[in-house]
């Protein structure tokens, strides 16, 4: 059977309500027991620390993508820790063979790698599923973006549809059944 792989795009600050970890939490383990291996940004910090305990305790491969000039922040442990030397390399290296990506509620570096992996798609240079956790709304603003895109041309409403915002844990795990 082939290895099915996703990707967690996660926060990295320590400073976010315990709702968006907790959830998290309950996204891995239904990722994990789906039989999924976990790649996240490979750091102790913020949620992705929480995706790597949470898949470790559940005994699923865990593997972490960072670049060396963060090495001390990296997450000991791992089943696989891949060094990049550029943060483009690392993004292209996370994504890598994923047949789900999922943003979960974060910043400018979760928006990052989740706007690079949509245009890839839209482009036929990857071909999984996009997703972005939508948790009591938090990505609502981002909606309202690409919904602006779409009335003004400036996306196409069938690659505006390449990305599904789930709201809830269940919809979530969904992605993974
Ligand atoms: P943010 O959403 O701005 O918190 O950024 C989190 C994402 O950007 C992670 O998935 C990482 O790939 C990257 N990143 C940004 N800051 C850090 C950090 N301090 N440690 C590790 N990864 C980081």
């Amino acid at each position: 059977m082939t290895e099915k792989r996703a990707v967690f795009f996660c926060s990295a600050s320590d400073r976010i309500h315990p709702k968006y970890n907790q959830a998290a939490r309950e996204i891995v383990r239904a990722a994990c027991l789906s039989g999924y291996t976990i790649v996240s940004g490979g750091s102790y910090r913020g949620t992705m620390g929480a995706v790597c305990d949470e898949a470790l305790s559940c005994g699923a491969p865990c593997v972490g993508v960072i670049p060396r000039f963060m090495k001390g922040w990296e997450y000991e442990g791992l089943t696989q820790l891949l060094w990049t030397d550029t943060m483009a390399e690392r993004k292209a290296l996370m994504r890598a063979g994923a047949h789900v990506a999922l943003a979960l509620p974060g910043g400018i570096g979760t928006t990052d790698e989740l706007i690079e992996t949509l245009v890839l798609r839209k482009l036929g240079r990857y071909d999984g599923r996009i997703a972005a956790f939508n948790l009591d709304g938090f990505f609502e603003p981002l909606i309202t973006l690409f919904d602006h895109f779409v009335r003004d041309g400036m996306l196409e409403p069938a690659d505006r549809a390449l990305i599904e915002f789930p709201k809830t844990v269940a919809e979530a795990a969904a992605l993974f059944e």
